[in-house]
């Protein structure tokens, strides 16, 4: 991957102050594949973004990830720290079986693709528009709903109205085919607290931990511009130029003075 500059990487997180969640990822997307369009960005399947931005995460920050987290057992709560190595992580790409992610289940033969960005956004949107409480099912049936290329039940093209009320059993079968295809799209941790010796479990979610670090670093940044222009008034543009590494000893050098 080539590694964005400094001024790339600034114009994104400016970019994404502005910005929630899923817009965030976005952008971080986009500077992890520059060029590709927003639409192709967004119908990525899942475990593919996730794997891309954990390639960004590499790029820029390295391969050892620092994660914290609470035991989940409240009577012990010890904050427990752990590493996790992006390379690994990043290594998990999704294969589609060949022919596709079929589900045979009783009269149903459905034929799906892979859940991408666009889809969650649509779900989120579509089931906070629907008035009376929404469940976890609904907001599976909608996402299946979405995913389905192709759909015949007894042997006739279902109906979109069919498709949109998918039998509970094609929910759960496209959900299974679903993961094993594309295992990276949710990455859940199971760490066992070294103080009590309880299971925690917790998502990672890979775009808000490298939002936080580039915001981190962004600050950072901006705070040596900062300091370097005050100090021998050079401009925003020539401080960027120089490697993390002058850029660091110039301001050892102030310090010092
Ligand atoms: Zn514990």
């Amino acid at each position: 991957m080539t590694v964005t500059g400094p001024t790339e990487l600034l114009a994104t997180w400016e970019a994404g102050l502005a910005r929630q969640g899923s817009g965030r990822a976005l952008l971080l997307h986009r500077a992890a594949r520059p060029g590709a369009d927003t639409d192709a960005l967004l119908s990525v399947p899942l475990g593919e973004r996730a794997a891309d931005l954990f390639a960004l995460r590499r790029a820029l920050f390295g391969d050892r990830m620092q994660v914290t987290l609470d035991c989940a057992d409240a009577e012990c709560g010890a904050a427990m720290e752990f590493d996790l190595d992006a390379g690994e992580l990043g290594a998990v790409r999704p294969v589609v079986p060949e022919g596709g992610l079929r589900v045979t289940e009783g009269d149903w033969v459905v034929e799906f693709r892979l859940p991408g960005a666009a889809d969650l956004a649509a779900v989120a949107t579509e089931a906070t528009a629907v008035t009376d409480a929404t469940d976890a099912t609904d907001a599976r049936r909608l996402l299946a709903a979405r995913c389905v290329v192709s759909a015949v039940r007894g042997g006739r093209v279902a109906t979109a109205a069919e498709v949109r009320r998918l039998p509970g059993r094609v929910l759960k079968r496209f959900a299974e085919a679903a993961e094993a295809a594309d295992p990276g799209a949710e990455l859940t941790l199971a760490i066992a607290c070294p103080e009590c010796g309880a299971a925690t479990s917790a998502e990672l979610d890979i775009a808000a931990y490298l939002w936080t670090e580039l915001d981190a670093w962004a600050r950072e940044v901006l705070l040596d511009v900062h300091l370097l222009a005050s100090a021998y008034g050079w401009s925003e543009p020539e401080i960027l130029a120089l490697s993390p590494q002058r850029r660091r000893y110039y301001l050892e050098l102030c310090a010092d003075a």
